[in-house]
């Protein structure tokens, strides 16, 4: 199975500092997976991870976001990579826009750039090219480039890591008694439409986008799961097919 995994900001950024035994954990997860799984990871953090590096720029911004972001960039995958090493296991750098899915040489490329790493077990990192995305930078998430990544790179599954263990019937975070949803095969127009969310200085997506990521999958025919970036017991539970999963699987 080719299997794309999104992680937010929240899960990686702990006290406004990337969080080396978050990222360490997830790869753990990430090699375990590995091992029978074909896997591309898509990682938001980098202007967080900026603002480590130079808390002098704000996130406040455009300007200022697109620099954290570049600087931020480098600060992620150098984390990745070494962790990765430890498992001798090699990692890749795509930096992609939406708007490479609309062109279908673009795409293409990138395909066969994903299929080439993924034949020699590189595990591809992909991120938002938030230099030249700037209205993505302020609004957007990696949640919908996420779902593109998944249909046009031929993946089987998304699993979405969030700082939120599942879509519930309402918002947990303002109702108590807010149901988690196991499975869900349909979301009404409303939901699509409701203003973001995040629960975070550094996210920008909230639940719509992560809504809208499955919404699209779901329309081709893929699959979502969205899970937390927390517990990553949850996630491999749901991938080892244990059918008491903490998360919603959307299809
Ligand atoms: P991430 O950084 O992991 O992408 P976000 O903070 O952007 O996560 O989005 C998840 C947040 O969406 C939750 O923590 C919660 O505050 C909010 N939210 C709003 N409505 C819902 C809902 N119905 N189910 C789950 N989460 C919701």
């Amino acid at each position: 199975m080719r299997v794309v995994v999104k992680v937010g900001s929240s899960v990686l950024i702990d006290n406004d500092k990337l969080s080396v035994e978050r990222i360490g954990k997830l790869v753990d997860f990430l090699q375990d997976l590995h091992q029978n799984h074909e896997v591309i990871l898509v990682s938001s953090g980098a202007v967080a991870a900026g603002h480590t590096v130079v808390p002098t720029l704000s996130n406040k911004t455009t300007a200022d976001k697109q620099a954290l972001a570049a600087v931020g960039q480098t600060v992620l995958i150098r984390k990745y990579r070494k962790k990765f090493e430890e498992h001798n296991i090699h990692v890749a750098q795509l930096l992609l826009t939406k708007d490479d899915f609309q062109s279908f040489a673009h795409s293409e490329n990138a395909k066969t750039a994903i299929n080439t790493l993924l034949e020699n077990k590189i595990v591809p990192i992909i991120n938002e090219n938030d230099c030249v995305v700037v209205d993505e930078l302020l609004r957007g998430d990696n949640d919908f480039l996420s779902a593109q990544v998944t249909e046009y790179f031929g993946g089987d599954l998304l699993i979405i890591l969030s700082d939120i263990d599942g879509y519930y019937d309402k918002n947990p975070r303002e109702f108590s008694d807010a149901k988690i949803l196991k499975v869900v095969s349909e979301i009404p127009k409303e939901e699509l439409e409701q203003e973001n969310t995040p629960n975070f200085e550094f996210a920008t997506g909230g639940i719509v986008t992560k809504l809208k990521a499955a919404d699209f999958l779901m329309k081709n025919g893929k699959k979502m799961f969205l899970t937390t970036g927390f517990e990553l017991s949850h996630a491999k539970d749901f991938i080892d097919g244990q059918e008491n999963y903490k998360g919603t699987l959307f299809c």
